[in-house]
């Protein structure tokens, strides 16, 4: 999709932003769990506008987030890669897109799920940070071998 395109559908939805952070190409239905896994909960200082079930030719239909005076680390951005690989970031300062990147999905995740074993040591009060391996069959503890293979967003901390 070229750089027209994305602005074309976007201004009709959301304004334009000077500056910030707009991910795109979100599976539809999936922004408000891209939010919640960059930790957002409206509490926090930045500015959120998202747009749903945005018509895409490449994919049907697409969310929108758009965070603005916030840039994404890598970090985070990779996060987002466990629910929506697809997903593209936009960094934006005074208007224009300055970087575009990819999202990859991490080999390991550390202190961002829960474990849903409650036996689990990283659910006990030892201060032991949960930990996952990125498997192809799902989130594999790296404590106890329990695996996430679904409703992933559910544990989210
Ligand atoms: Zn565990």
């Amino acid at each position: 999709m070229t750089q027209t395109e994305t602005g074309e559908n976007e201004g009709l939805l959301v304004r334009r932003i000077r500056n910030g952070t707009v991910i795109d190409h979100i599976e539809g239905g999936e922004a408000l769990n891209v939010v919640k896994i960059l930790g957002i909960t409206g509490t926090t200082q930045e500015a959120l506008s998202i747009a749903t079930n945005v018509p895409s030719r490449d994919m049907g239909r697409k969310d929108i987030v758009k965070l603005t005076n916030r840039e994404l680390s890598k970090e985070e951005v990779d996060r987002i890669a466990l629910i929506s690989p697809h997903a593209s970031i936009n960094i934006i300062r005074n208007f224009k897109v300055c970087e575009k990147k990819g999202v990859e999905i991490p080999s390991l995740i550390e202190g961002l799920v829960r474990c849903p074993n409650p036996g689990c040591i990283s659910n006990t009060n030892e201060p032991i940070q949960s930990k996952f391996r990125v498997l192809p069959k799902g989130l594999h503890c790296y404590y106890c071998d329990w695996v996430i293979s679904k409703d992933l967003t559910s544990y989210i901390l």
